[in-house]
């Protein structure tokens, strides 16, 4: 338990069976175990993310406090996945229920089980949008911008991604191709501390652990473990920024 309740941001999305219904069950039940909800968005549909994705999905996210730990919030947002039926035959498969945490508070930390920051929230659409509504003032503790900041380096174009030297041919989807622009690092000169980087994305090799997602450690950087898992994650991140995440009515 911590001391005092804290805000914390959640993510919510799906792509099986009556999604809305599922949501909303979802965020019925988290006072049971502790967890008041403050805030919640519209739902917005979003385009499937890689391809065993499946179908469109609904995504949402919701603004609540709670005196629960982090790991142990993690811990409940996993029991009410497994409650409304989630099963996990694939990473970025089909899914009733995803429930992520976004963020503490400000907390940083990285462990096994739980990073926070939610690594992705930064380059992902389907994640910024919903939660502009409920927090758009939230200061991200890693990259030192607002959810409303985040989104407008979204926008920018070209979108520019930097890749190592040594990377292959970059693969930009035609659909992105004029959207992106891709450089090599040192290209673009790094920002001075408190500037904000010019570059979308920095993508680098680096030796991380298999089992980790990729890790925020220094603003708008990924750290891949070799070539393929790069190539796979400039496509998750063109995927995640720049298909169409758009309010809609429930199912
Ligand atoms: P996924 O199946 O893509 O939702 O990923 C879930 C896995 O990511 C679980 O093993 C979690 O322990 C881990 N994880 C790490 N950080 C977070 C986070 N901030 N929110 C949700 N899951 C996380």
């Amino acid at each position: 338990m911590l001391d005092t309740a804290a805000e914390c941001l959640i993510g919510l999305g799906g792509n099986i069976g009556p999604v809305a219904r599922t949501i909303d069950g979802a965020l019925a039940v988290l006072p049971r175990y502790g967890v008041d909800v403050l805030a919640v968005s519209r739902l917005y549909r979003s385009e499937a993310m890689g391809t065993h994705a499946g179908g469109s999905f609904l995504n949402a996210a919701a603004r609540v406090r709670t005196s629960l730990e982090p790991h142990a919030l993690l811990g409940v947002l996993q029991t009410v996945e497994e409650t409304f039926g989630r099963t996990r035959e694939s990473h970025w498969g089909p899914r009733t229920l995803d429930l992520d945490l976004l963020a503490c508070a400000d907390r940083v930390m990285e462990t096994e089980r739980l990073i926070l920051p939610h690594p992705g929230m930064w380059y992902r659409r389907f994640v910024l949008q919903p939660l502009q509504e409920i927090a758009g003032p939230w200061r991200h503790p890693v990259c030192r911008q607002t959810v409303d900041d985040l989104l407008q380096r979204m926008d920018r174009r070209p979108m520019l991604v930097e890749l190592p030297e040594h990377a292959g041919p970059q693969n930009v989807p035609d659909r992105y191709a004029s959207a992106v622009c891709i450089c090599r690092s040192g290209e673009v000169p790094e920002p001075a501390a408190g500037e904000d980087d010019p570059v979308f994305c920095r993508l680098q090799t680096a030796d991380v652990s298999p089992a980790h997602l990729p890790a925020v450690r220094t603003p708008f950087r990924i750290e891949c473990r070799d070539e393929a898992a790069l190539q796979e994650m400039l496509q998750g991140v063109l995927a995640a920024a720049l298909s169409t995440c758009r309010p809609c009515v429930a199912d």
